[in-house]
């Protein structure tokens, strides 16, 4: 079989690989559609923290089971998306229910090989039954899970208004669900292609661009000289994560869902003064894949609002360098498999 290989930074081969053989309480899955998203695209340019290489991208999928034991739960034929963060089930945050902070986590197309293939072994744990769903739904609930995860762990409530720095796919999700959980969103980027997207396409309440107006005092305005209690950060940007702790309301929270590589600086006496909360958002949990599920089921997510360019597998590599390019308005990428 054909598998995609992130070979170094900046290179990706295709090369041939035995097709999985069935092991018990695995599966293996038919490889129908892998979503592009921030965490692969940083793994091709050689600036995600927790990567090595060689390493086969992709966690986002959608896929139909191949060969499997029989079981009540799933069946071949079944269409299904992938949890794709293995936990340990031993460790502190295992055994307190957040498989998602494992300590020894592995994540599917970062830690350990993941779906740019035709056909992958995975444990039949990690499936979400999904023969209800349209593929190219099922390839999107990993990346909106963690804006629902990220929602969830902010605590939201109805009326508040919440600031998302970043505008990419994740920065969407946590837009997305902010609105469902019924805070005003105010999104805020540097570019205005998509800080119109998120008034468009999401119905986005306020937009701020840092580069063309003073974000205190548009903050101040919008919020009625409150500021928001709720920043997120979805921008994965050292200046840009520093910067946003002068947003923060007064007894207000800052949950980072980006993440980069360097340290953050925070003024103490400003923190202290706002007695702000501080809090990180990691992956997601099947509580949260479950929620984007029942979202979608409503009709209160659309996933077809986040593709806005379709490959065939073969293209892949050739068109990898140039989604890295915000000019060319990448929101998602989605993968065609077979
Ligand atoms: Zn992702
Ligand atoms: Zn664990």
């Amino acid at each position: 079989m054909n598998v995609l290989i992130c070979e170094k930074p900046g290179l990706l081969n295709y090369i041939k690989r035995d097709k999985p053989i069935l092991e018990k309480g695995k599966a293996i899955l038919k490889v129908k559609r892998v979503g592009i998203c921030g965490t692969d695209l940083h793994a091709f340019e050689g600036t995600q923290p927790y990567f090595n290489y060689p390493r086969v991208l992709g966690h986002e999928l959608a896929a139909i089971v191949d060969d499997i034991e029989p079981n009540d739960l799933f069946k071949v034929g079944d269409r299904v998306s992938l949890i794709p963060y293995f936990n340990c089930g031993e460790c502190i945050a295992c055994r307190n229910g957040l498989p998602n902070c494992c300590v020894a986590i592995n994540v599917f197309g970062v830690h350990i090989d993941g779906g740019m293939a035709e056909y992958i072994s995975v444990p039949v744990k990690y499936l979400l039954q999904g023969n209800e769903m349209e593929l190219n739904e099922l390839a999107l609930i990993e990346p909106l899970a963690i804006g629902a995860h990220g929602i969830r762990r902010a605590n939201i409530q109805p009326g508040e208004y919440l600031l998302v720095v970043g505008a990419g796919p994740i920065g969407l999700g946590l837009m997305e669900f902010a609105r469902i959980a019924g805070a005003h969103v105010i999104a805020m980027d540097v570019n205005e292609k998509r800080l119109s997207f998120c008034t468009e396409k999401l119905k986005v309440e306020h937009t701020v661009n840092p580069l063309k107006e003073d974000v205190l005092s548009k903050l101040k305005e919008i919020t009625h000289n409150d500021m928001p209690t709720v920043v997120i950060d979805a921008t994965g940007n050292l200046k840009a994560i520093n910067n946003a702790f002068q947003y923060i309301a007064h007894g207000g929270r800052y949950v980072l869902v980006g993440l980069q590589k360097g340290e953050i600086t925070i003024s103490h006496p400003e923190f202290h003064k706002r007695e702000a909360t501080l809090m990180s958002s990691r992956n997601a949990t099947r509580q949260d894949f479950d929620f984007v599920v029942q979202c979608m089921k409503s009709k209160q997510v659309d996933p077809s609002t986040y593709i806005t360019h379709r490959v065939k597998f073969e293209e892949v590599s050739d068109n990898f360098q140039s989604w890295l390019d915000p000019s060319n308005g990448v929101i998602k990428a989605m993968v065609e498999v077979n």
